[in-house]
């Protein structure tokens, strides 16, 4: 921990917020470049130049086919390569301190429908201390948090000891082939922070989901002879309701603590079912998209042999199911758990750098949404929590919007983590 002095906390509290109508600004440069997944590179334009202008070295790396396909189970097939990099910005420490990287993902959920918004989703309108567009809370807003933190320790001449890395990544809401590029290309930390919205809580942990779709054969005849045939549909209904069992006994049999008051803990969702083709025939097949949560202390492997046999035992009381197993493709990104401990140094360091800002501890919560937080902790062996300003619940919706005065204290925690993580250069203090 670094002793961090009444002046320094003072100068970081002000110039933040002296710099307030550039960080808002920064932002509306970044939310009026769309970046919808796949077509991140002109918003990269503008992150590096922010970088540049901050005073960061920048560098970037972009995924390739041979170097993510490997990795397809953990982020998803990936099919849109070019013109998609991943911009790092890197401030190094003066040596002896701690590395920290600082992640917020550059990619976008598509706009939906204009008319439903009331500031237009390119527009980063500000109203009512606001700020409004597509990617505002999500997640380019963090992004501008880590730039406002650097800018206000760089006009207050404040040097670090260890390195900060600002990964501005792409494809996260397509599972994560961004980050996992950064990762395998060797930027580390000794912790990774992710700015996704969490409302100003520290979020340590994280649910993982696994994903399967299930295919069954039945026998088609024409409607009017229906007994003579075998409905894939029917079939299915057993092993759904069965699906529907076994989530009621996950949410009663597995606990965690930051995860149990969630009314979906681990939910089984059927999100897509094809079956038949014709109103006068009997459905020769089915085909459904299965997603199933999981929670920290899980195993995907695990998860994976208990679905394959719960769908095995409820075919093996039926005839034709036995003669005719249902098949289970395991298919996109299976994504795993993961959680850093509360006593974790990260864990406190954000606690403490919150707590310097606002007077009281953060919240503490665990996430059931998916991120890159897993790609860090499983492919870069850190330690990686998320903080950052914004309501996940705007994300994706109309009207996404960031509290501007949130968008601050955000930043403020930011410079107070890096002071304390890294160090400040020249004072004997600072963690090692
Ligand atoms: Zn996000």
């Amino acid at each position: 921990m670094t002793e961090i002095d009444a002046a320094l906390r003072e100068g970081i509290i002000r110039t933040v917020e002296a710099q307030r109508e550039d960080t808002v600004r920064l932002l509306q440069d970044l939310v009026r470049v769309p970046s919808v997944t796949g077509d991140e590179g002109a918003v990269q334009e503008v992150v590096a130049e922010a970088f540049r202008e901050s005073g960061l070295a920048v560098e970037r790396c972009e995924a390739t086919p041979e170097q993510v396909s490997p990795h397809y189970g953990h982020v998803g097939v990936q099919t849109r390569f070019g013109n998609r990099p991943n911009v790092i910005g890197i401030r190094a420490g003066s040596g002896g301190g701690k590395a920290i990287l600082l992640n917020a993902h550059m990619d976008t959920v598509e706009n939906g429908d204009p008319g439903a918004w009331t500031q237009g989703p390119l527009s980063g309108a500000v109203a009512d201390g606001r700020l409004y567009g597509r990617g505002s809370c999500d997640m380019k807003g963090g992004l501008a948090t880590f730039v406002a933190a650097l800018r206000a320790l760089g006009e207050l001449g404040v040097g670090l000891r260890g390195d900060v890395t600002v990964a501005a990544t792409v494809g996260e809401e397509d599972g994560g082939v961004g980050a996992l590029a950064t990762i395998l290309e060797g930027y580390r930390g000794d912790a990774a922070l992710i700015s996704e919205p969490t409302r100003l809580a520290l979020v340590p942990a994280q649910a993982g989901s696994v994903v399967f779709r299930l295919k069954i054969t039945g026998s088609a005849v024409h409607a009017a002879v229906r007994h003579r045939g075998v409905s894939a549909f029917e079939k299915f209904v057993p092993i759904f309701e069965d699906l529907r069992s076994l989530e009621r006994e996950r949410t009663a049999g597995i606990s965690h603590p930051l995860f149990d008051a969630m009314e979906d803990k681990v939910p089984i969702n059927v999100g897509i079912v094809r079956s038949g083709n014709w109103a006068v025939t009997v459905p020769e097949s089915l085909e459904a998209d299965i997603r199933v949560g999981m929670l920290p202390g899980e195993e995907v492997g695990a998860l994976q042999v208990l679905l394959e046999e719960r769908i095995a035992a409820v075919a093996a009381l039926d005839p034709w199911l036995r003669g005719h197993p249902p098949e289970i493709e395991w298919f996109g990104g299976q994504t795993m758990p993961v959680e850093v401990p509360l006593d974790a140094p990260i864990s406190g360091a954000v606690m403490r750098a919150h707590e310097r800002v606002t007077g009281a501890a953060p919240a503490v919560e665990g996430v059931s949404y998916g991120a890159d937080m897993r790609l860090f902790i499983h492919f870069g062996g850190m330690p990686c929590v998320m903080y950052g300003a914004g309501d996940v619940g705007w994300a994706h919706s109309a009207d996404e919007h960031i509290i501007i005065d949130d968008l601050l204290t955000a930043s403020k925690t930011i410079a107070f983590l890096l002071v304390d993580w890294c160090g400040v250069a020249g004072s004997t203090s600072g963690s090692p």
